[in-house]
């Protein structure tokens, strides 16, 4: 087995880390006292350097104007990307947007393509992704009561969905909603193109975030969708598939996410080293660092990210190599394990940090505020770990 990093790829992660440390790092303090929408003069300049570096949509297809990485080379450069909030933003391979143009890269038609695909690529629009339900358990999603219901040549949509990340702002929603109810359960949904201009898509509020709403791409809003007429033509896929394309979308989307936390644990741990060596903790100058239950978490920090690192990147070579649907397990299981070394290592650096990391003048709470939601989305901890141990013990039936 060869670990090493080709050529190519050292020279784009030297100059996507130098590019972050120069260009990012320095906005953070802005970014979160001032939130994102005034920020966003400042972001549109970064992201015409990242153009200018051919760096533009890394992991997107060449084919609608991307770089075309491969989902490993994507795992490598997301972890230089996600040690800052901005980062995927800037080099244009956030989330939900990624998982959109999957979508609509696979089943888009013809004409989805060039009204919504290409200018999505192009940073020119955004997008969210709406399947949740206020009422409805997202944990089973064929659950849903949003309905679509045919109208000659329209569709027209009711329900009510929540924590569609980004919708603020967004040009079109991908919508989730039963089309077929006499359909068996899982060909009963079907994903829906719906522009945010639409009469009936209300944006009712962004959801306060353990106390911060948030605002544009940074925001997961609460929508309600009231006699929402859109043309059938913005159907996505065959009727009845969206479960189907939805499970394309969600394998690939949560490696992505377990790429970019492990950004932020390799930001976390650099913080909490420097701050560990840099305290002065007793009146002989010896720092935090000297401590040796500082020096036991700097070393399991370590030890963690890199267990998580290289199962992540094996479930990425394994995707790229095999496919998706042979990753199942590796997805699953990446899903649960990143996501809490990232809450680990976000709340030692924390801890480290004392006081000075609760406050908003590092980017230690910002983390440990929007992070805790890897837990939950995409598939909570106990819904990864209960299909995996399902799946995983019918490989040893009892012996006859
Ligand atoms: C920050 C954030 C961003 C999100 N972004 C999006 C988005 O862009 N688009 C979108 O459509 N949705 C989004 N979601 C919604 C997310 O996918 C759901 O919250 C998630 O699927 C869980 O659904 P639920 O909240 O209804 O929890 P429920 O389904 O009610 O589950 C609650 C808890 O019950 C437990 N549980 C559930 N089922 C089982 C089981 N079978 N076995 C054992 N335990 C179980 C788990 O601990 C789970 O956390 C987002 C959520 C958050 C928090």
């Amino acid at each position: 087995m060869d670990f090493t990093v080709s050529e190519k790829m050292q020279a784009i992660l030297d100059l996507v880390n130098e590019f972050i440390d120069r260009e990012l790092l320095p906005l953070e303090a802005e970014f979160t006292h001032r939130g994102f929408r005034e920020m966003l003069p400042v972001i549109r300049e970064k992201q015409e350097k990242v153009r200018q570096m051919e760096l533009w949509a890394p992991n997107f297809p060449t084919d609608c104007g991307g770089m075309g990485l491969t989902l490993l080379e994507h795992g490598l450069l997301s972890e230089a990307l996600g040690r800052s909030p901005l980062g995927h933003y800037v080099f244009w391979c956030q989330a939900p947007d990624a998982g959109n143009v999957e979508i609509l890269h696979l089943h888009g038609t013809p004409e989805q393509k060039e009204k919504y695909l290409k200018p999505l690529v192009a940073g020119r629009i955004r997008s969210c992704f709406a399947m949740t339900e206020v009422d409805m358990p997202g944990s089973n999603p064929v659950l849903l009561e949003t309905t679509a219901v045919a109208d000659g040549d329209h569709y027209i949509i009711n329900g009510h969905k929540w924590f569609a990340t980004a919708a603020d702002g967004a040009d079109f929603a991908i919508v989730m909603a039963v089309t077929n109810p006499e359909a068996p359960e899982y060909l009963q949904a079907s994903m829906i193109i719906v522009p945010t201009d639409t009469p009936g898509f209300n944006l009712v509020r962004n959801i306060p975030i353990m106390g911060h709403e948030g605002e544009d791409y940074f925001s997961h809003g609460e929508i309600l969708f009231q006699s929402c007429r859109v043309p059938r033509s913005n159907l996505l896929g065959p009727e009845g598939h969206g479960f189907v394309i939805a499970q394309e979308r969600l394998g690939p989307g949560r490696i992505h996410h377990c790429m970019r936390w492990l950004g932020i644990c390799q930001r976390s741990f650099e913080m909490m080293c420097r701050r560990a060596n840099a305290r002065k903790i007793t009146r002989d100058g010896k720092p935090l660092a000297s401590r040796q239950i500082i020096q036991a978490w700097v070393a399991e920090c370590a030890a963690d990210i890199q267990a998580a690192r290289l199962m992540t990147l094996y479930a990425a070579w394994k995707i790229d190599t095999q496919g998706a649907k042979a990753a199942r397990h590796e997805i699953s299981m990446i899903k649960f394990v990143v996501a809490n070394t990232m809450q680990k290592v976000v709340d030692r650096a924390l801890q480290v940090h004392g006081g000075l990391g609760m406050t908003d003048d590092t980017i230690l709470a910002f983390f440990f505020r929007h992070e805790r939601a890897a837990r939950i989305y995409d598939g909570a901890d106990e819904v990864h770990k209960v299909s995996l141990a399902r799946r995983l013990l019918q490989l040893y039936p009892p012996k006859a």
